[in-house]
């Protein structure tokens, strides 16, 4: 008998280890083996006896699961809809393979993709990768070739691969789960990286809350090392600010300096980590790299939809019934993955808001439930799809406190280098107070000093308040250095554009003008 239990921080924290030990009690001549997650995360811990899932398991339930009779049979996973439905290249190994086996990791085609790199050499690998089509997984949508071919046609003594593993949006987990689940294929992926454009050092920067990632990471990185040599890898943990996530500030902290935006140019691709060429790219973008190499960039391209080639592993999180991670190619749609995908929401009250994107991203409606998982699709919509995650909220979700939690979001998290981030938020926090206090009654004493000519002497209207946090995110879109202060007015601007009621009846006149 065959057993497999995930050993995945989500698995843990639900209580795969009191399973698996009781598992090993009562079945001592089982084979138990500690795999990485499906990604099911409403079925873990999720037991697999000879193929068959069993989830949620508790330690009660361990007897009926060994003998066949559990409730909670969900058949053959690998046949299960949630799983069948999927298109997984990046997150082929999920659920299969345990983490550390070396073993497991060549069976599965690990390697191949860093031996076809060594033969064909870096223009060929930059070629492939550019015809891939792959993008920036991390947010930004970046073709990975072109940033690639930068860092290789730059003039340094020495170039850097950083991979961005600060992953901090709310409701995402697919570089966590990949870093705990596949470390091999980062690795595999970033040593590919340094080939193509002459880097022999590697740094990850993962943020502090994964310890479980850090010290997969760092048990594959010494398992692995005869492998990828001469590239060597080390990983450096982050210290908690989201604004780390963004590439320079991320070099700055990497650099033992505070976490503060620097501006472009230059480019991190010329001068990026202690000043050389560097190149910085998301978790899921080096993790995708082995698959393209090894199966070359048209069998990746032939996913997707218009510029968006290849597959995105979707996180479903928040309020909704399936919740995990969904890798397919581009194109389908968001009410695909809320209704059909996650099978709407957990508490079964109608979806109101499906916020894409991370703490940044907009807020969208069902009637934006048409719109196809593709980069300009979300923005030609006023929105992004960002990392890939999607947050459900259910009918009595307030926007008003949302829209004042982006502002909040951005008033903790601003590195504080910008006057529209650093002052703007505080500011949009406190409009959006007033518009919850029903507008203000009395003039603002400072607003009725006479230097301040152009300052209402009445106090103001939820209209007027409207129309200035209105003004306040284009002054924050347009002017912030990053897409921290930057973004965070798609939020706002979203719920306010959707939910009029929500803001008072007043907000129609901001819906209008938008
Ligand atoms: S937008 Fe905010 S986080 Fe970005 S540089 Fe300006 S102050 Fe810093």
């Amino acid at each position: 008998m065959r057993i497999a239990i995930s050993d995945d921080a989500l698995a843990l924290a639900c209580g795969a280890d009191a399973v698996a030990e009781a598992i090993a009690k009562a079945a001592p001549d089982a084979e138990i083996m500690r795999v990485s997650s499906w990604g099911m995360s409403w079925l873990e811990p999720l037991v697999e006896v000879d193929g068959i899932g069993y989830g949620p398991a508790t330690v009660s339930d361990v007897a009926a699961i060994l003998d066949g009779s559990s409730s909670l049979n969900i058949g053959k996973i690998a046949d299960y809809p949630f799983i069948a439905r999927q298109q997984r290249l990046t997150f082929a190994r999920a659920g299969i393979t345990q983490p550390l086996d070396l073993e497991d990791y060549q069976a599965t085609g690990g390697w191949l993709g860093l031996a076809q790199a060594r033969e064909i050499g870096p223009d060929a690998i930059i070629e492939t990768v550019t015809g891939s089509g792959l993008r920036g997984r991390g947010g930004a949508g970046f073709p990975a070739g072109i940033k690639w071919k930068t860092v290789a046609g730059a003039d340094g003594p020495q170039k850097y691969i950083v991979c961005n593993a600060d992953e901090g949006d709310s409701g995402t987990f697919a570089d966590r789960m990949l870093m705990e689940g596949d470390p091999y294929c980062l690795i595999e992926g970033m040593a590919i990286a340094g080939l193509a454009v002459g880097a022999d050092k590697g740094f990850i920067y993962a943020r502090s809350e994964y310890p479980h990632a850090i010290a997969k990471l760092n048990a594959a990185i010494l398992v692995s090392a005869h492998i990828v040599a001469p590239f060597e890898i080390e990983v450096r943990v982050g210290a908690g600010a989201y604004v780390c996530g963004e590439e320079t500030s991320l070099l700055e902290s990497l650099e033992g300096k505070r976490g503060e935006v620097r501006a472009k140019p230059p480019l991190p691709a010329l001068e990026g980590l202690f000043g050389m060429p560097t190149v910085v790219n998301n978790v899921l973008t080096l993790a995708a790299v082995p698959y393209i190499l090894a199966n070359g960039a048209k069998a990746y391209a032939d996913y997707g939809m218009g510029r968006s080639r290849g597959t995105m592993p979707i996180q479903l999180a928040g309020n909704i019934k399936h919740g995990g991670l969904f890798e397919t190619a581009f194109g389908i749609t968001l009410g695909e993955l809320v209704n059909d995908i996650g099978c709407g929401t957990e508490s079964g009250r109608p979806v109101k808001a499906v916020q894409v994107g991370g703490p940044l991203g907009a807020y969208h409606p069902a009637s934006d439930f048409h719109l196809p998982f593709d980069y300009e699709a979300f923005t030609a919509a006023d929105g992004l799809i960002g990392h890939g995650g999607i947050v459900v909220f259910d009918e009595s979700v307030d926007m008003l406190s949302q829209a004042r939690f982006a502002m909040e979001f951005c008033a903790v998290e601003s590195c504080g280098k910008c006057t529209p981030c650093r002052l703007g938020s505080v500011r949009g926090m406190e409009v959006l107070d007033r518009i919850k206090a029903g507008g203000r009654a009395t003039a603002d004493p400072i607003e009725s000093l006479p230097q301040m000519h152009n300052a209402p002497k009445q106090g103001r209207s939820v209209d007027e308040e409207l129309s200035l946090v209105t003004d306040l995110c284009e002054t924050m879109k347009f002017g912030s250095l990053c897409a921290l202060g930057g973004f965070t007015p798609y939020p706002v601007m979203s719920a306010i554009k959707h939910w009029p009621e929500d803001f008072g009846k007043a907000a129609d006149m901001v819906k209008d003008k938008s």
